[in-house]
């Protein structure tokens, strides 16, 4: 993963005041590689990184972060100012029906999208008309049809002779979307949403088609439906579409398949309309408001890394840093008492066990996960609270009566204080390992 990828970038890096170009250029190129594999197209690319390389110079290291999380953060940031931000609500018509006209390719979802929409708006009390104006396709006015029962939504479709899956319909798409509309306000439905046809490839006609529909019906919104999975053609397919019909804004479907989502990235990078909706299966239920946070940490595939460094930065405590720091640089012996601190530290961040989880790669260690027990951590600190103070800076002298003494008070066997005496150990040894070579920039606790 880029995490993965950005920590070994960052290796020798730790330690370092400030980032020098040469430290960003590297990170630049991983986080490029990453965007390129997510399938955000070239150009786009290129600007990002441009983009995200001008930000990270000059940037002073952060106290709680390590360079790679910093620069992890400033992509995610501008990944999110290019996502929109905040979701795009529907907007609605304050006279008369709200029209939605839809468009995109062929094949992009759009009559899927037609049911999902009206099923989810009709979920929230409105009453939407479902209007079939893709007569370009054999069966397209039957699947707008099996679409609206599904969803419990009516279907306008004025057209005779359909019958069966290999009647094209006839009639002119325009008139039938001016119909529609005209149907929806006499009937009282608040939404029409209107299905149009697509091509396979962007055409002249097929465009002129949808200007001539969005003409004669002035929608309130143009939603412009595009599959994630399109990988590099997205940009050029946006902006056709941009051009051609002025949509205002974006639905990306098929967000449920392996599409790492870097469609999303591109169009709305090139075409600066927001992205309103995600659409994530084939079922009627399958969709939703598009989050460009989550977008974002998509798109790096880094899970949750990025909570946990808001975390991180939100409860680092300055001062507890500095003795740490001081400690290692001084080459003294890790204590009980610093024990004690970082627990503290990592109580502060919240559960240990919900840290964990969202660690990248979490998901493959999930069963060791259900397992760790967060009242781990309270015997523990028992354990060590039943030490006296002059036990706690010199553990060698906990011998084995000191032992059953500290169990007998803390409420556990000896044996528990023995393997917590044995674990104690070996965080001392790593934490000469570390004075001695490098301080890493994660807080105190996520060391151990
Ligand atoms: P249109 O030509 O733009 O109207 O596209 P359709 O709505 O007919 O969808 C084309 C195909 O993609 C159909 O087989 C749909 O079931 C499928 N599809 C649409 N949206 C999604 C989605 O979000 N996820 C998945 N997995 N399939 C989808
Ligand atoms: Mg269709």
């Amino acid at each position: 993963s880029l995490s993965d990828r950005l920590t070994n970038t960052f290796k020798n890096l730790r330690g370092k005041g400030r980032l020098t170009e040469a430290d960003i250029d590297a990170t630049v190129r991983e986080i490029r590689r990453a965007l390129l594999d997510a399938d955000v197209a070239v150009p786009v690319v290129r600007e990002f990184a441009a983009a995200v390389k001008e930000r990270a110079l000059g940037q002073e290291v952060s106290e709680a972060l390590n360079p790679s999380q910093q620069i992890v953060k400033i992509v995610n940031e501008e990944l999110k100012g290019i996502l929109g931000g905040e979701t795009r609500r529907i907007r609605m018509s304050k006279t008369g029906p709200t029209i939605i006209m839809l468009a995109g390719l062929q094949g992009a979802g759009k009559t899927t999208l037609a049911g999902k929409l009206s099923y989810w708006l009709k979920s929230q009390g409105h009453t939407p008309l479902l209007v079939a104006s893709d007569l370009q396709r054999p069966n397209a006015v039957n699947q707008l049809k099996v679409v609206g029962e599904r969803a419990g939504v009516r279907v306008f479709a004025p057209h005779p002779g359909v019958t069966s899956e290999f009647d094209t319909p006839t009639g002119n798409p325009v008139q039938v979307a001016q119909d529609g509309v005209n149907e929806a306000r006499a009937k009282l439905h608040d939404v029409v949403i209107v299905d149009t046809a697509g091509r396979l490839g962007v055409d002249a006609e097929l465009m002129q088609q949808a200007r001539d529909i969005r003409d004669a019906i002035e929608p309130n919104e143009v939603l412009f439906v595009i599959d994630a999975m399109i990988g590099q053609d997205a940009v050029n397919t946006a902006l056709a579409f941009n051009e051609g019909v002025d949509f205002t804004g974006v639905v990306l479907s098929k967000l449920d398949g392996d599409a790492r989502g870097g469609a999303a990235l591109s169009v709305a990078s090139v075409t600066g309309k927001p992205i309103m909706f995600a659409s994530t299966g084939e079922g009627v239920k399958d969709f939703e408001q598009f989050h460009p946070d989550r977008m974002a940490s998509r798109i790096l595939d880094m899970g949750d890394v990025l909570t946990l460094i808001e975390q991180a930065e939100a409860s680092w405590d300055k001062t507890e840093a500095d003795r740490m720091a001081k400690k290692f640089m001084d080459q003294e012996e890790f204590t009980f008492d610093d024990f004690l601190a970082q627990m503290q530290q990592i109580r502060k961040m919240g559960s240990m066990k919900k840290l964990l989880m969202m660690m990248p790669g979490a998901a493959q260690i999930r069963q060791q996960l259900d397992n760790f027990d967060d009242k781990e951590i309270d015997r523990v600190e028992a354990i060590v609270r039943s030490m006296t103070p002059h036990e706690r800076v010199a553990p060698k002298i906990i011998n084995g009566s000191r032992r059953a003494r500290i169990a007998k008070g803390s409420g556990v066997t000896v044996s528990e204080v023995n393997q917590l005496m044995e674990r104690f150990a070996q965080a001392q040894k790593m934490m000469k390992k570390l004075a001695a070579g490098n301080m890493a920039g994660m807080p105190g606790g996520m060391q151990m």
